[in-house]
């Protein structure tokens, strides 16, 4: 394979394989363990066309810069480690989230975000 491919291979790998989103410098440190010669600038360059084709959902935590995780994963929601920083998917979702908002207002999605510390670092 062109070496281009076994990078890209790589960094797809290393985020379907995760069980949760990944940062650009996580998802180096795990294509590396697959393919020695990989920079953070291809890491960069294959997200984004990895976006572009859909592959993968950016996941934007409040004040966090972007992980990344497969796209068209079912509705999960996402727990952030304060001491470690990684974020975890978590399943389940609070049933009466739309009663909440205002009588005669239209609810058309949400977004909650669990923090604290993870099992590690507790
Ligand atoms: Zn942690
Ligand atoms: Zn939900």
């Amino acid at each position: 394979m062109e070496r281009k491919t076994v990078q890209r291979q790589a960094i797809r790998e290393a985020i379907e394989e995760a069980s949760r989103p990944l940062s650009p410098q996580e998802v180096l440190d795990l294509a590396r363990a697959r393919v020695k010669r990989i920079g953070i600038a291809t890491v960069y360059r294959t997200i984004k066309s990895l976006l572009a084709e859909g592959v993968l959902k950016a996941v934007d935590l409040p004040g966090e810069p972007p992980r990344y995780e497969p796209a068209g994963k079912h509705h999960h929601h996402h727990f952030r480690c304060r001491t470690c920083n990684k974020v975890y998917e978590i399943e389940g979702c609070p049933k009466d989230l739309k009663r909440m908002a205002p009588r005669g207002f239209r609810v058309e999605g949400h977004d909650l975000v669990l923090y604290g510390l993870c099992a590690g670092c507790a």
